[in-house]
């Protein structure tokens, strides 16, 4: 997941492991957790108030989590579930295209395959 690493090499990388708002660690094993393309991070329950927050797996946090700390070299490696690796890439590749205001990243993705 490429696009992990380089969020992360951008200073992009989202808030995911609490909220961005409190602070308040987040139950990542919840089903789903709210998270804010705009803020760049998770929002809790008690903070999510009327906001307009996508809904993303805990899952996909978890895994985001393992393989933001993983070596380029390990990542390739890692073993993760198809039908996870589309979605989180779909995810990801969202949030740089809004994080980044890159016009690229299509190209770029389309070259990935
Ligand atoms: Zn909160």
């Amino acid at each position: 997941m490429v696009e992990i690493k380089l969020s992360l090499l951008e200073g992009v990388f989202p808030v995911l492991d609490k909220c961005l708002r409190c602070d308040k660690k987040v139950p990542i094993n919840a089903t789903r957790v709210g998270f804010s393309f705009s803020e760049g991070g998770v929002i809790c329950c008690q903070c999510a108030g009327h906001l307009a927050l996508a809904k993303i797996p805990g899952k996909m946090i978890r895994t985001s989590l393992h393989l933001a700390g993983q070596k380029f070299s390990v990542l390739a490696k890692q073993k993760v579930d198809a039908g996870e690796i589309r979605e989180t890439g779909k995810f990801w590749g969202s949030y740089l295209r809004d994080k980044l205001e890159i016009d690229w990243w299509d190209n770029f993705a389309a070259c990935k395959t």
